[in-house]
């Protein structure tokens, strides 16, 4: 399959499958799919079908009483639902941001987008009535609802927004919250942001700003990696004077607003947007800090051990265990779509529609945003943009943003209000393509190269299951204390961070007094409990890649998980793929996974130093 150019393979990988050869479009085909150009006048007409439909809608059921029949209810939602799907009244937006996805730097299309999403905002906002109306239906109307036969298809939709506007405040005083919000919060948080990239520090006789120090710690040898980061700390330092009373602006302006609106716990209004449970949250936060950490201490253990240091710096966590192997787009492409097939011959063959369809964006180049994602919308192809480079890393971000997209079009035969995802069950799905593919490279490469990939895997779970976790606990003492205490200085906040790394780290990793200055810039800690989201999903993965080597005949559950898209609370989903999250050791067992793959690496090891 691999095209001429391919470069020369670190390894070869063998494929199971025999597969058919592609020919690959490695660029989006915006104009073939959304519009001609950014005069096409269809986006005008696009634009305008929308406002009409937003318009007709409003008019019709405003004077109309639909909240009292569920018949009539029935047929509201039914015309609402087909707004949500009509892909006319989403394209223009979607045109623009994929264009500016490309190039940054495409002003026009920047205008474009605010005065598209103006006109949009406005139309969509004269049919707010509809949702605001229908929360306000008593409990004992909103119950004959939820079991009538009409309304079946509409069930979890309206249990949702029941749910939600149970914590809906009247419309003057939503109004007022809405207003105010950007002073109250983002005002405080972009300072901090703002303050952060624009402190330089000097080194090795260059100035450069913290967010690129923070970058080059990583790429840094692993005796200069203290050095820099000290000079880091040190600047956060002096900017937790400030980032001291953002934060307690912010929690104590989250806190005001969870007590009005009736929210008992700090994360439980992040919990209902997930669409999650939590007690659920409760039980992986204990599993993940009583068994997780006891992993995490024992590999950083292990760590230092072959580092050759009695414990580590901070700022050498992250240490790779080598080079490791280099992978062409071409054979990242080979290994994926080997590994898809074999795993059903529906997700194979959607990716290499989305390759020959030039759905995947594969290169890095002037003006192209950062990082990778994969966008879906009802009724439009699935874009998938990547920055691939020739390393494992690459392969491994192919197979993620891939998981999102295959996760995207199994969900596309929901009803469009059922077609997206929590970001717990999103990144479940994305962690779970991962891991196969890694699985399936692991099996062929040398002794030497497998002990590196299992380094580096058990280095990127603890990142995203037991440090986000430790974040967790940080936030949640923060909450807490500032609301029992009426606010924290920047001395406890910074000593309340550094509790938490040591917590998660261990005796083996040197968490100095500096490095709780960290809160300063970690942009999450800032987002509401939403660090847990993506522990949680990996934690669920890891389970379902484990059901699904034992027995391949899994792969039922994983479509069937695949194709639920945000149709039911995820501890229900799961629960029909067999993973009962209401059970107090199911979080336990997830950590399972990581615990055997530390055992693993130390089994390389031994076997290495033979
Ligand atoms: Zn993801």
């Amino acid at each position: 399959m691999p095209s001429k150019k391919a470069k020369k393979k670190s390894f070869n990988y063998t494929p199971a499958t025999n597969l058919a050869p592609i020919t690959p479009v490695d660029t989006w085909q915006l104009v073939t799919q959304y519009y001609t150009s950014h005069n096409d006048p269809k986006i005008e007409a696009d634009v305008k079908s929308a406002e009409t439909a937003y318009r007709a809608f409003a008019k019709k059921w405003r004077t109309k009483s639909f909240t009292t029949d569920a018949e009539v209810l029935a047929q509201a939602l039914k015309e609402s639902e087909k707004i949500a799907g009509n892909p006319a009244f989403s394209r223009p937006l979607r045109y623009f941001s994929l264009v500016t996805a490309l190039n940054t730097g495409d002003s026009e299309a920047e205008k474009q987008i605010s005065l598209i999403q103006r006109r949009l905002r406005k139309a969509s906002d004269e049919t707010l009535f509809f949702s605001l109306e229908l929360g306000k239906v008593p409990k004992a109307t909103q119950k004959e609802f939820l079991k009538h036969e009409a309304l079946t298809p509409y069930r979890y939709y309206l249990e949702r927004l029941f749910a939600g506007a149970a914590h809906h405040l009247s419309e003057a005083e939503e109004k007022i919250i809405s207003l105010k919000s950007r002073q109250a919060y983002g005002r405080w948080t972009d300072m901090t942001d703002k303050i952060v990239s624009q402190r330089h520090i000097t080194w090795k006789g260059k100035s450069i700003a913290i967010p690129e120090a923070i970058e080059t710690v990583n790429i840094l040898p692993f005796t200069e990696k203290p050095k820099l980061w000290g000079l880091i700390t040190k600047e956060l330092g002096q900017i937790s004077e400030v980032a001291e009373h953002e934060f307690n602006a912010i929690i104590t302006d989250v806190r005001t607003e969870d007590e009005l609106r009736g929210y008992k716990k700090p994360y439980s209004a992040t919990v209902q947007s997930y669409q999650d449970t939590e007690d659920a949250v409760e039980r992986l936060v204990a599993a993940v800090s009583d068994t997780g950490f006891k992993l995490s201490h024992k590999f950083y253990k292990l760590k230092a051990k072959i580092h050759g240091v009695e414990q580590l710096e901070y700022s050498q966590r992250n240490e790779s265990a080598g080079a490791g192997i280099t992978i062409s787009y071409d054979e990242a492409v080979e290994i994926c779509r080997d590994v898809f097939y074999r795993v059903h011959t529906d997700y194979g063959a959607f990716f290499d529609h989305m390759l020959e369809g030039g759905q995947i964006d594969v290169w890095p180049r002037g003006g192209k945003t950062g990082g990778a994602f994969m966008s879906a919308q009802t009724g439009h192809p699935i874009n998938v943009m990547l920055n691939h480079v020739t390393n494992f890393g690459s392969l491994e971000t192919l197979a993620h943003e891939m998981g999102h997209a295959i996760h995207a079009m199994r969900s596309a035969t929901q009803s469009p209000f059922y077609d997206g995802h929590s970001i717990v069950t999103a990144e479940t799905a994305s962690t779970l393509f991962e891991n196969l593919v890694f699985d399936a490279v692991y099996a062929q490469v040398s002794e030497a190269d497998k002990a590196i990939l299992l380094h580096d895997r058990i280095l990127r779970d603890i990142s995203t299951i037991q440090r986000q976790i430790a974040f967790f606990n940080a936030e949640l003492e923060i909450h807490n204390t500032i609301h029992q205490a009426g606010g924290m200085s920047g001395e406890e906040l910074r000593a309340c961070m550094e509790k938490h790394l040591k917590s998660y780290l261990g005796p083996a990793v040197n968490v100095r007094k500096e490095d709780g200055y960290s809160y300063v810039y970690i942009g999450h800690l800032r987002y509401g409990f939403y660090v847990y989201s993506y522990a949680y999903g990996l934690m669920m993965s890891s389970i379902m890649a484990k059901k699904y080597k034992e027995d391949n005949a899994y792969v039922t559950k994983i479509d069937e998980f695949l194709r639920l898209g945000e149709s039911m609370l995820i501890k229900d989903i799961y629960k029909r793929i067999g993973i009962d999250t209401t059970k107090p050791d199911t979080f336990t067992v997830a950590l399972e996974r990581l615990a055997e793959d530390i055992k693993a690496y130390e089994t390389l090891l031994k076997k290495q130093s033979k």
